[in-house]
């Protein structure tokens, strides 16, 4: 292989009689007319254990587009055996080969499969056509093509050699098997978890969400296409909590790639550490989780550019980003006009048919997440420190949808201005001008995640000031921009405090988490 060049796949935008408007809206269609069955795939068979769940949409709930088999212990103990057996050929690869399988998947994925992709992320996500686009096309091919780079740069460094000292670094895959666990609101990610230490020469067990294993196990069918020998990567949807308890106590587990989260990220942290004297070695642990990220709008901003970062950070994807806004600080001055432009915006949303072209928002995931957003609500309607200023209405009767919801608080220590909601409600607190610094100390010491955070700023004064105060809110920090829609190869996205671990997805730094590199030094 040459050295690659990495440039972002390019976003297309559908329009009406396009060939990927017609191919899109042909994949929504026969998606919609059928009912798969989705096996357990251990080493490349088929297992169908007839314990299933159901693949419903979020916004259509009574629709069933498939039927998934669920892997219980026994087919755990079996994926964990098949991986350990490819293992043994698949580290031996020259990483050339392994790397052009996953190029291949690539231009699949960019190609012939990009409509299949996207029609079952907008399915069963409910996610619109530009948030599919940028989702299941765009950031999945980019993750495939900058891990590839990424990877043929970790492996040409070397060490320096002497006349006398020969010195090399192999870069092995980690011993054992990887547990790859993925998150219902990006495909990308969902694709991205299993296929970065793959491509480093491991094998991995991978556990879709339960909510989007359809679309998982698209992808899946993308990799067989491309070429990836069976038992590298293991198909294995099913109940969380059982297949966690039969990995996570076997003495092979090398490494955990998670996103989700941070309650589950932590509770396997506890069984790691009571597992801790079985392992053959220290199983390193990636994983991104929760976020409570935030705003903040200066009084030097610009008022519109600030209002659609608000609007958008905050209700993109009904506000399911990892990344989403779902707090922000507002300067007392500025506030009235950002409320009028914010609420302009927010009644010029279109909120409902994800298959219609322009709209910006569909459903919640399901009604776990439903509830859990629409008791958030309630107890900001019924709180003397908090105004609702728009939206606040959930309905269920079809699918899980809930309003675009703003609320404005006095009290800066409000619930929904430091608990993670994941869903689209944005909590507002105005501030005084002359107590900026106040402000920034504040969110700083609110701030228990460290995800993203954005400020809307013209003085430069403010945003270095900004930023010398708020240095671990945030793995991913935007001026004048919202703080979501990190771009693979340009904002390596990751947070730290309880945001996760803050390893970089797509980036160098994530591939060397499943690389264990060995020195040979020989005397001449
Ligand atoms: N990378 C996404 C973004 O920047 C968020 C990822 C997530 O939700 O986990 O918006």
């Amino acid at each position: 292989i040459e050295e690659i060049n990495f440039v972002n796949e390019p976003v297309l935008n559908y329009d009406l009689g396009s060939t990927e408007r017609t191919e899109l809206e042909a994949e929504l269609v026969n998606i919609k007319n059928g009912i798969i069955d989705i096996p357990v795939i251990i080493g490349g068979k088929e297992i169908r254990t007839g314990n299933k769940g159901l693949c419903i949409l979020p916004h259509n709930k009574n629709k069933v587009i498939g039927e998934f088999h669920k892997a219980g212990k026994k087919e755990i103990e079996m994926a964990i055996e098949e991986a350990l057996n490819a293992k043994e050929k698949w580290e031996k690869l020259p990483w050339q080969s392994r790397i052009a399988i996953f190029l291949r998947a690539a231009e699949l994925a960019a190609g012939p499969w990009r409509a299949k992709l996207n029609a079952s992320t907008m399915l069963t996500q409910s996610k619109t056509y530009k948030q599919a686009e940028i989702d299941s096309a765009c950031e999945l091919v980019d993750f495939f093509r900058n891990n590839a780079v990424c990877l043929q740069q970790i492996y040409s460094e070397q060490p320096l050699s002497t006349k006398k000292v020969w010195n090399k670094t192999e870069y092995r895959p980690l011993e054992g098997f990887i547990f790859a666990v993925s998150p219902f609101n990006f495909t990308s990610i969902a694709c991205n978890l299993p296929s970065a230490p793959a491509i480093a020469g491991n094998t991995v067990l991978w556990k879709p969400a339960s909510n989007t294993v359809y679309t998982s196990y698209v992808i899946y069918k993308l990799f067989q296409e491309a070429g990836l020998p069976d038992g590298v990567i293991n198909f294995i949807p099913g109940n969380a909590g059982e297949i966690s308890d039969t990995v996570l106590s076997n003495k092979n587990l090398s490494g955990i790639h998670f996103t989700g989260s941070t309650k589950v990220f932590q509770n396997m942290w506890t069984a790691i550490g009571n597992n801790i004297y079985n392992y053959k070695t220290f199983p390193r642990l990636v994983g991104e989780t929760g976020g409570k990220n935030y705003i903040i709008v200066h009084n030097s901003a610009n008022i519109n550019s600030a209002s659609r970062g608000l609007i958008d950070g905050a209700f993109e994807y009904q506000g399911q980003k990892c990344s989403a806004a779902s707090r922000a600080y507002i300067a007392k001055s500025v506030w009235s006009e950002v409320k009028e432009n914010i609420l302009e915006k927010a009644a010029n949303i279109k909120f409902g048919d994800i298959e219609e072209i322009d709209t910006f928002m569909g459903a919640v995931i399901d009604k776990k997440s439903f509830d859990t957003i629409k008791n958030y609500i309630e107890y900001a309607k019924n709180s003397k420190d908090a105004e609702i200023i728009f939206g606040g209405n959930c309905d269920d009767k079809i699918g899980y949808f809930v309003e675009p919801t703003i609320i404005v608080t006095s009290d800066p220590h409000f619930k929904t201005m430091e608990e993670e909601i994941f869903g689209p409600v944005m909590t507002i607190y105005v501030y005084e001008d002359e107590k900026f610094s106040d402000m920034l100390s504040l969110v700083d010491s609110t701030s228990n995640y460290g995800l993203t955070g954005a400020i809307f700023a013209k003085d430069r004064y403010a945003i270095e000031q900004a930023q010398k105060a708020l240095v671990y809110t945030a793995g991913n920090f935007y001026i004048n921009d919202r703080p979501t829609g990190a771009v693979v190869g340009q904002q390596p996205f990751g947070g730290s405090r309880l945001s996760g671990t803050n390893d970089k997805a797509g980036s160098k730094i994530n591939l060397m988490r499943w690389i264990s590199p060995k020195v040979t030094k020989e005397t001449l």
